[in-house]
């Protein structure tokens, strides 16, 4: 009887065409058509969760560089080294600064990025771990969003709206390639820009599901965060 009930489960799961993004847990390393380079805002993380205050400024800083599929699946967790901070220490001040957790310590945050993402994201120029880390902040420094945005009038506002057009237009025109936007309750939260995983240059992300804003949105700045 249980396998039979088991199975009719895996059946539904399986037929439920609105079943949820594919993980490829144990997935291959280089299994995957392109790279998110993703990106949040600070004020709008730590407006939903608790953030350390020291860490609290007004600036986008790095997610995670994630293998990615066009279909919205991907690969996490594949085999490879365990992370090790002794393997990336010329990169750590600007680590710190870059690609800091803003919950928690920044080596806890940086372990689950190598073990879930990172493992899954050798392929081509990214060789290894110093690589992967190597990139994720050259990539933080060419895909500046805040300059991208002040080169067509886009600014951190309490009281601004923009529409999610006009700021995936700005990306596009200043850098060559349409990112991907998140919000969360009506302001922006993150912007991927999607990157070609042998060449690394920037691409035009395709659909992906989960990666819409919509309506006016609000890019929210410092005056209206007096709390953290
Ligand atoms: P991912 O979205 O990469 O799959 O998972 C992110 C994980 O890192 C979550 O468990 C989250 O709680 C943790 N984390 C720690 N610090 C940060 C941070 O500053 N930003 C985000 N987005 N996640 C963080």
């Amino acid at each position: 009887m249980k396998t039979i009930i088991l199975a009719t489960v895996l059946l539904v799961l399986l037929l439920n065409p609105t079943s949820s993004v594919t993980i490829y847990e144990n997935g291959e390393p280089g299994d995957f058509d392109f790279y998110l380079f993703v990106q949040q805002w600070i004020y709008s993380y730590c407006g939903e969760q608790t953030c350390i205050g020291s860490k609290v400024r007004e600036a986008f800083t790095v997610h995670g560089l994630w293998p990615e599929n066009t279909d919205g699946s991907y690969p996490s967790f594949c085999s490879g080294p365990t992370f090790s901070s002794s393997a990336i220490s010329d990169l750590l001040t600007e680590l710190d600064y870059d690609w800091p957790s803003l919950t928690g310590p920044n080596t806890d945050f940086w372990t689950h990025e190598w073990s879930k993402h990172g493992t899954c994201s050798i392929t081509g120029p990214i060789t290894n771990q110093h690589s992967y880390f190597q990139t994720g902040l050259s990539l933080y420094d060419k895909f500046n969003i805040t300059q991208a945005f002040e080169q067509k009038d886009i600014y951190p506002s309490s009281y601004k709206t923009y529409s999610p057009d006009d700021m995936i237009d700005a990306i596009d025109s200043v850098y060559g390639g349409k990112p991907a936007l998140q919000c969360q309750s009506g302001d922006l939260s993150t912007i991927a820009v999607c990157i070609d995983k042998d060449t690394l240059d920037i691409m035009d992300c395709p659909y992906l599901s989960g990666w819409t804003c919509s309506g006016d949105i609000t890019w929210p700045s410092s005056d209206n965060n007096n709390s953290y």
